[in-house]
Order: structure tokens, then C-alpha cells, then sequence
């Protein structure tokens, strides 16, 4: 691996990131000036998301940079996917503990495949050294007014999800776990490169009353669309989407928690009301992604998650806290 220390900041952006995406029409100025220089369309709106990367907090250190400069983009293009938004432009701070060029090539690439993807423009951003750590900030574009919300879920709306959830959480268990096995890549997939639901949020536009990414787990996300919106839910547990692997592991420990507390999903929880069902199997169908109900928004406080045979489950933990308190003392 070749290792150029001598390389200057100036060097950096110029070799790397300079051409990295890319170029849209409503760049006036992108890269190279003090700022960067953008036009947003008459009607639109902007909504913009941050998001930061901490080695050893948020992925393992040995991860691939092409892994890592996807899913830097990927979890903050999630958050423009959970308000319907377009994706458009995006500015990167990088801390490097050093520059090696192979890395930093690596990382450029797994990022301005998935820019590419969705035509989002690299507008800016900062180099600096220091621990490694990495900064997204995404920029998407909304018809004014038609941003979804946690604020709008409404006592009788169904609760969707889309995708399989577990998927990311059984993967860091069997890696923290120094586990092998066989569906060790797929699982691995669903960590390190997960995809962004942008189609989905878009296509929920303007039916969804309501919606989320699941970052932190389904109790923790759902549970903010509750405290946002002001009402309660039920979900029926055995009607979550699990993929084989999740679960088979779900058999064998029956514990839930991975499932509903474990994180790293990148899949949208929305609401509706039970007349747009249709709707939802119509878009589900035309852009291929499965949207699954799963439970009923109520009047109720809080989250009942219901077992199989009807009764409560409660999660211990229902998600992962950054600065929270686990040690029980308190
Ligand atoms: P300033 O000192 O004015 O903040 P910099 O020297 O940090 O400017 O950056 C010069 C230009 O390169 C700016 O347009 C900045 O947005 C861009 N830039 C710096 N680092 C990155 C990066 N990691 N990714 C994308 N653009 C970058
Ligand atoms: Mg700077």
C-alpha cells in the first residue's frame, strides 16, 4: 500500500476530491472558493441533514474505506430518504490520522458510486488531520410544503416498514463475536454498504402521514414518531420482515431485541391511513421494495410490541445512545 505523507492539503482536494461527482446545473460555484455557490429551483425547498463517522464508535477500524465512503453518504442520504427528498448536493469533513493515498482513493470511490446513483453533486468541505472521523453534510430538494415528518401520525394510520430489519445488528454481533459463517457477506452488506430508501421516501410523498429512517432500532424510531405526533402503537411482532438469516437466529435465541433495538436498519418506518393500502402495494411494486404493516397507531401511550400469542414484550434497551448511562446506577 503506497503511503504519501508529503502530500499537501491543497494536493488533496485537488487529486481527490475536486472531480470526485458528478457536475449538476444548479451548481453556480462548487469546489475551490470559500463556499460553495447553490440554486435552488422556484417551488422547491431545501432540507439538509448531518451526519459524523467516528472510528471505533460507529464502524470497526478495519473497515474497507470503499465500505466506509459509501456508508458515510448512504446513512445521511437515509435521512433525506426518511422527508421524501431528493438528494442534490453534499459537503465532506475528513480527519485523517495521515494521508495514504490507496485510502483515500478507496474511500472516494465507494462515496462517488453511490453520489452517482442519485446524480449528488461533492459542493465542499474541510481536511484537517487528527483521529479518523468523518462528516456528511447531504442537501435534498422537497416541493415546498410536502416534507414528511414524525409529527403527523394520526390514531388509526397503519405502521409500515420497508425492507428486513436485524439484518446490520446480527452482522456486528457475529463480527464482535468473532463468529464465521456461511451468509457472513450478505450480513456484512447490510452493515458496512446499507442502502438508502430515496425512492421509497420520495414515492411517500404526499401519502405518508408520517415517517422515520430506523438508525437507532424500530422501538427508538417509531417510539420518536410517537412522541412527536402525540399518540401510541401496536406492533405485531411476528408480522416484522426478517430475511432467513435473521431469522433463524431469531429461532434459535428468541430474543427480540436485535430485531427491534438493534440499529443500523437504514430502512424507513412510515404511517398511513388503512385507505392508501393499495397505494403502498402499487408503489412497493413499481419501485421494488417490499413495505410491510406491521401494527396500528392508537390512542394508547406508548409502544406495545406483541408477541405471537398476544402478549407484551418489552425491550430492555430500545436503542443505542450515544453519552447514555448503561452501567444501571442510575
Ligand atoms: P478554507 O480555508 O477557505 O476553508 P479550504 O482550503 O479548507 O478552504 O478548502 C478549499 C476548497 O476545497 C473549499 O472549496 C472546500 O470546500 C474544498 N474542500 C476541502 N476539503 C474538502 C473535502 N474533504 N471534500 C470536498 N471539498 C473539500
Ligand atoms: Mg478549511
Amino acid at each position: 500500500m503506497s503511503k504519501r505523507s508529503d502530500i499537501s492539503e491543497f494536493d488533496l482536494i485537488n487529486d481527490y476530491f475536486a472531480d470526485m461527482t458528478s457536475q449538476r446545473e444548479d451548481v453556480a460555484l462548487g469546489i475551490g472558493d470559500d463556499a460553495a455557490l447553490l440554486r435552488v429551483p422556484q417551488g422547491m425547498e431545501l432540507a439538509v441533514s448531518v451526519d459524523t463517522l467516528v472510528a471505533g464508535v460507529h464502524f470497526f477500524p478495519d473497515i474497507s474505506p470503499s465500505d466506509l465512503g459509501h456508508k458515510v453518504l448512504a446513512v445521511n442520504l437515509s435521512d433525506l430518504a426518511a422527508m421524501g427528498a431528493e438528494p442534490a448536493w453534499a459537503t465532506l469533513a475528513l480527519t485523517l490520522p495521515g494521508v495514504d493515498g490507496v485510502w483515500i482513493g478507496e474511500f472516494c470511490r465507494g462515496f462517488s458510486e453511490l453520489a452517482a446513483h442519485y446524480d449528488l453533486q461533492l459542493v465542499g468541505g474541510d481536511t484537517t488531520s487528527g483521529p479518523l472521523s468523518i462528516t456528511v453534510q447531504v442537501q435534498g430538494l422537497l416541493p415546498m410544503g410536502m416534507g414528511l415528518t414524525r409529527s403527523g401520525a394520526q390514531v388509526g394510520d397503519d405502521i409500515y416498514v420497508t425492507g428486513t430489519l436485524g439484518d446490520a445488528a446480527l452482522a456486528l454481533v457475529c463480527k464482535r463475536d468473532g463468529e464465521d459463517r456461511e451468509d457472513m457477506p450478505q450480513l456484512l452488506g447490510r452493515l458496512d454498504r446499507p442502502i438508502p430508501r430515496v425512492e421509497a421516501g420520495i414515492a411517500l410523498r404526499g401519502f405518508a402521514s408520517s415517517a422515520i429512517d430506523i438508525s437507532d432500532g424500530l422501538a427508538a424510531d417509531l417510539g420518536h414518531i410517537l412522541q412527536s405526533s402525540g399518540v401510541g402503537a401496536s406492533v405485531d411482532l411476528d408480522r416484522i420482515p426478517l430475511s432467513p438469516s435473521v431469522a433463524a437466529s431469531l429461532q434459535e435465541s428468541n430474543d427480540w431485541s436485535l430485531i427491534i433495538a438493534g440499529g443500523d436498519d437504514y430502512e424507513l418506518c412510515f404511517t398511513l391511513p388503512p385507505v392508501h393500502r393499495d397505494q403502498v402495494a402499487s408503489i412497493s411494486r413499481r419501485i421494488g421494495v417490499t413495505m410491510t404493516r406491521i401494527g396500528l397507531i392508537d390512542a394508547q401511550s406508548d409502544l406495545r410490541c406483541l408477541l405471537p400469542d398476544g402478549s407484551l414484550w418489552s425491550p430492555e434497551h430500545t436503542g443505542y445512545e450515544h453519552f447514555s448511562r448503561s452501567d444501571g446506577d442510575n
